[in-house]
């Protein structure tokens, strides 16, 4: 039986992932895969369970689903208007479920770029997004976002304007940060599944922008 629950899905940008946190992350993982043994052992959970909640975090939830809010955000004024007001309300009408807490969606503007992290561990609209990935939850991502976001974004490719203001917020349990990016330039016309297919994971945190169509 072979369990692998690992969902290490940082592509590139690896000043986060020294040694020391790659030793770190081994030894939760080592924890993680006892914990699981003991309580399977013990008729607390099945491996079946465990498994069916794996596939609804990284199938049924997921960056498809805030992609498509993103696209229709951008296509709809009102929409838009709605879900920056009570996106807890338009999410539940339009089907994605699980969200815990409040959702708040934050946009991005000609004058703010923001950008979202959980200092104290890793809160996440995971309906909307999936899982963390592993440098959400890195402890240098989770100082360095606050003290120095601009050096931050630079690390992932992002060179913000001097003349733009960065805003950090701080999800929670309470209240879980979603960034809607600005639409690029060059997308008029575009349906709001072309839209949702230039959107990615990263310019929803805020750790990236989305480009305009090649
Ligand atoms: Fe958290």
């Amino acid at each position: 039986m072979s369990h692998d629950h690992s969902h290490d899905d940082d592509h590139g940008h690896s000043h986060y992932d020294s040694p020391a946190s790659r030793r770190a992350r081994s030894s939760f993982e080592v924890r993680a895969m006892a914990l699981e043994a003991a309580l399977v052992e013990n008729g607390v959970l099945t491996t079946d369970a465990i498994d069916a909640f794996v596939d609804v975090m990284e199938h049924r939830f997921g960056p498809h689903h805030g992609a498509r809010v993103v696209a229709r955000a951008w296509s709809d004024p009102e929409f838009k208007a709605r879900l920056l007001d009570d996106a807890n309300t338009v999410l539940t009408e339009i089907g994605i479920s699980g969200v815990e807490g409040n959702v708040r969606v934050i946009e991005n503007t000609e004058d703010t770029h923001n950008m979202v992290v959980c200092t104290l561990c890793s809160c996440y609209p995971w309906p909307l997004l999936g899982l963390p990935p592993t440098w959400y939850k890195d402890y240098a991502y989770r100082s360095r976002a606050v003290v120095e976001p601009r050096s931050v974004l630079r690390e992932f490719g992002l060179e913000i304007d001097p003349d733009v203001r960065v805003a950090v917020w701080d999800s929670s349990a309470e209240i879980r940060y979603f960034v809607l990016p600005k639409r690029p330039d060059g997308t008029e016309g575009m349906s709001e599944d072309e839209l949702a297919a230039l959107v990615d994971r990263n310019s929803m945190i805020g750790t990236a922008v989305v480009a305009a169509p090649a």
